[in-house]
C-alpha cells in the first residue's frame, strides 16, 4: 500500500500548491491555509471516489441492473447530493459551522481535565499496529452507525427528515448521499464527535470515513449481483440494503400499523412482518448488529424501493434538490404543530 499512500501524497500536494493555495490567497483567507490542506484530502478522496462509481460500478450497473433506469432525473438528484457531499462542500461548510467549534469545546474540556476515551487505555497496545486499531474504528464507528440508523427509523422527528433518503423509487449507486442536510449535519457531528472522544487521527477518520462511503455507494446500487450467504453476513450487500428500502416493509410509523392491511407496492413482494415494526437491515458496513439486535431479515429479493405512502397515497417527498430539502422542514416542522 506504500505506494498508494506515496502517489497519494504527492497528489494532494499537487492539488494544494496549484489549485486551493491561489484560491485561498484569491478569496483572502490566506489564514485558513492549515484548513485548506485537510480540505484537499477530502477534495482528492471524493475525486476517487467519484472515479470508481463512473469507471467501475456504472458499467457494473448497466452490465447487471436490478431494475431498468425510467426516471433519470431522480437519479440526476442524487448525483447532485453525492457531489455536494464527496467533493467537500458539504464537510467545507460543516467546519465552519459546527466542526470547529467542537474542536474548541473538546480542546476546552481537556484542558479541564476531560478524560477521554481512548482504546488504547482500555487495551494497551492494541493500537500500535495501523490496520488492527483500523479495523477496530471501523467496527465502533460501524456500531455507532447502526444506531443512529435505527434511531433515524425510531423516533418520529427523525424518521421525517431520513424519509428523504428512503423516498428514492430509482435507487442508484448515487443515492447513498441523499439526506436531509440537516440529517447529515446530526450524524456527522455525532461521527465527528465519537471520532474526538476515541483519539481517531484526522487521516485515520478520512480513511475510516472514505471506506465506509464506498461501501455504502455499493450496497445502493442498482445492481443485480448475488452474493453467497456466508459473504452475506460479513458485509452488507446490494441485496441486504435494497431490502431495507423495500416498500413492501413500512417506514413510515403511522402507515407501519395500518400495513397489515395495505396492498403490497406494485413490483414489491408482500414482505411478512418483520420483528421490528419500522424496519428491518439498517447495518451500515456489517450486518453483525442487526444479527446480534434482531433487526437482520435475509429474506428479501432484489425488491422495488421508496415508501408505503408515497405508493399507496401518493405523498410527495419532492422531485428536486430544494423540494426535498423543503418538504422534510415542513413535515418536522408539521410534527411541532400537532
Ligand atoms: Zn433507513
Ligand atoms: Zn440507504
Amino acid at each position: 500500500m506504500d505506494w498508494f499512500y506515496n502517489a497519494f501524497d504527492a497528489a494532494q500536494q499537487w492539488l494544494f500548491v496549484q489549485v486551493i493555495q491561489p484560491l485561498a490567497f484569491w478569496a483572502g483567507a490566506g489564514n485558513l491555509l492549515e484548513q485548506g490542506y485537510g480540505a484537499t484530502e477530502w477534495l482528492l478522496v471524493g475525486v476517487l471516489q467519484i472515479a470508481v462509481l463512473v469507471l467501475v460500478l456504472g458499467p457494473a450497473q448497466r452490465l447487471w441492473p436490478v431494475e431498468p433506469v425510467t426516471d433519470r432525473r431522480a437519479v440526476r438528484v442524487d448525483v447532485l447530493y453525492t457531489l455536494l457531499h464527496r467533493l467537500g462542500l458539504f464537510k467545507l461548510l460543516m467546519f465552519f459551522s459546527f466542526e470547529a467549534w467542537a474542536l474548541d469545546v473538546f480542546g476546552w474540556l481537556r484542558v479541564r481535565g476531560l478524560p477521554t476515551l481512548q482504546i488504547d487505555q482500555l487495551w494497551p497496545g492494541v493500537t500500535d499496529v495501523a490496520w488492527v486499531s483500523f479495523i477496530l474504528y471501523l467496527v465502533l464507528f460501524d456500531l455507532v452507525g447502526y444506531w443512529l440508523h435505527r434511531w433515524q427509523h425510531h423516533w418520529h422527528w427523525w424518521w421525517q427528515l431520513h424519509a428523504v433518503h428512503h423516498s428514492q423509487r430509482q435507487m442508484t449507486m448515487w443515492t447513498d448521499n441523499r439526506n436531509h442536510l440537516l440529517d447529515s449535519v446530526i450524524t456527522d457531528l455525532v461521527f465527528v464527535t465519537v471520532a474526538l472522544l476515541v483519539g481517531v487521527g484526522p487521516s485515520q477518520f478520512v480513511a475510516l470515513v472514505a471506506l465506509s462511503q464506498l461501501m455504502e455507494s455499493l450496497q445502493h446500487a442498482n445492481l443485480r449481483w448475488p452474493w453467497p450467504a456466508w459473504a452475506e453476513r460479513l458485509v452488507v450487500s446490494p441485496r441486504f440494503h435494497r431490502h431495507h428500502h423495500a416498500i413492501a416493509l413500512s417506514h413510515e410509523p403511522e402507515a407501519a400499523l395500518v400495513a397489515g392491511r395495505a396492498p403490497a407496492a406494485e413490483g414489491a413482494r408482500a414482505a411478512p412482518r418483520a420483528p421490528d415494526r419500522f424496519g428491518v437491515n439498517y447495518g451500515i458496513l456489517f450486518p453483525w448488529w442487526d444479527m446480534l439486535f434482531g433487526s437482520a431479515d435475509w429474506r428479501g429479493g432484489y425488491d422495488a424501493t421508496g415508501i408505503d405512502d408515497q405508493v399507496l397515497k401518493g405523498r410527495d417527498y419532492g422531485r428536486g434538490f430544494w423540494a426535498q430539502q423543503w418538504l422534510g422542514l415542513r413535515r418536522l416542522a408539521g410534527l411541532a404543530r400537532r
